[in-house]
């Protein structure tokens, strides 16, 4: 991967479809080839150039890594083997025994358990807080407080959280700033350029988009991304090349799938706030959602995923989920396929229903995963559905 190609001033749907990718010699294929060996040849008298795929250097890494880089304007990224991988070797850079994690209450399950189970029991403090209590973070703070995690937009209440006052915070306090995108998706948001240090995606999601590979990445500076890569290294998180291949392929469609997602979504929710069957439509890019002009003016779009309430509650959601004859009950999300989900049978089963209220969970809560089909087939899905 001696060479690149030129492509740092292209704008992101150009550097989806060519960042990261060698130049192209003469008989050279168009498609990055698969090169799915865990051993390669070292040249002889010198431990540079080792490559192993937990190392997170085969070549497929390699190009997916500074494809991922140059989407979210990050000097430099590694990819993992999942989300979860990606969160937990990110915050192991950051964190030793004793010191304090501030992160946001409204997080991805799995994650708030790998915090508040995994990370306590390694001596690292953990609060947890409602990111839209005013002067939350700053009251929480402690001598020892490191770092700030948060999710945004939020699963799955599609809430959308201010980077801009958070980021002033962390900077005058020396703190990072990591931000779980994988809602987002870089076409959407780019935390970077709002004064965040770290953003995480699960590609599993929008960026490897076809519900067929699982995997993660962190991205921030060069400095910070070899500290990952060490914790990978020794936790064993790396992804396999096909993995890697899979989301190259993936993310040369990213900006087109993610257009198309936005504009399904914002159809769709339009469309639901028509309907009695209805109680609330929850999407950003509706001027009544309490984050619209967050969401405006820090976004680029307002993302494939939206919530629905439906006025018959719990029964009402599972009648809904039954008739739907395109989109499929399925958990997961960001992928060319609509899915819709129910957070009190997924994320949210260890809480009762009134807990699942207080978060904004009732019961009738649907989270949808809005795809690339015609929206106007989709509607009619759901207009069939609510009859
Ligand atoms: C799915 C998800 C994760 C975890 O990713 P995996 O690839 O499943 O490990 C983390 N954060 C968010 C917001 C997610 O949606």
């Amino acid at each position: 991967m001696s060479t690149t190609r030129r492509t740092r001033t292209h704008s992101l749907p150009t550097l989806a479809v060519h960042a990261g990718e060698p130049a192209h010699d003469v008989d050279a294929p168009v498609v990055t080839p698969l090169q799915q060996s865990v051993s390669f040849v070292h040249e002889v008298g010198t431990a540079d150039g080792l490559r192993y795929p937990r190392y997170g250097n085969t070549p497929n890494a390699d190009v997916v890594q500074k494809k991922l880089a140059a989407l979210e304007r990050a000097e430099s990224g590694v990819v993992l083997s999942s989300g979860m991988g990606a969160t937990a070797c990110a915050l192991m850079a950051l964190l030793r025994p004793g010191d304090h994690l501030l992160a946001s209450r409204d997080i991805y399950g799995g994650t708030a358990r790998l915090l508040t189970e995994e990370f306590t029991s390694l001596g690292i403090n953990v609060t947890l807080v409602d990111p839209f209590e005013a002067r939350g973070w700053r009251k929480r703070m402690r001598k020892e407080t490191r770092a700030v995690f948060l999710e945004s937009p939020v699963n799955p209440t599609c809430r959308v959280i201010d980077l801009r006052p958070l980021s002033y915070l962390t900077q005058e306090s020396g703190l990072a700033l990591v931000v779980d995108s994988t809602f987002a998706s870089p076409i959407n948001f780019r935390p970077l350029e709002h004064g965040a240090d770290v953003v995480i995606h699960s590609t599993t999601k929008f960026l490897n988009g076809h519900h067929d590979v699982m995997g993660g990445v962190v991205l921030g500076t060069a400095s910070y991304v070899e500290e990952v890569r060490q914790k990978m290294i020794l936790w064993g998180q790396a992804p396999d090349p096909f993995a890697c291949w899979l989301l190259e392929r993936g993310l040369k469609t990213l900006d087109v799938r993610i257009r198309r997602q936005n504009e399904n979504a914002m159809r769709i929710a339009q469309w639901c706030t028509e309907r009695r069957e209805v109680r609330a439509v929850h999407y950003p890019g509706l001027p009544g959602h309490p984050d619209h002009e967050v969401a405006a003016e820090q976004m680029d779009g307002f993302g494939g995923m939206m919530a629905l309430e439906l006025a018959g509650g719990g029964r009402a959601a599972d009648r809904f989920v039954r008739k739907l004859r395109l989109i499929r009950h399925a958990p997961s999300l960001g992928g060319v396929d609509s899915l819709v989900s129910e957070p009190r049978f997924t994320s949210h089963t260890h809480l009762s229903t009134e807990e699942r209220a207080s978060r904004g969970l009732p019961d009738g809560f649907l989270r949808l995963s809005v795809g690339i089909e015609d929206a106007a087939d989709l509607i009619a899905d759901i207009e069939h559905a609510l009859h």
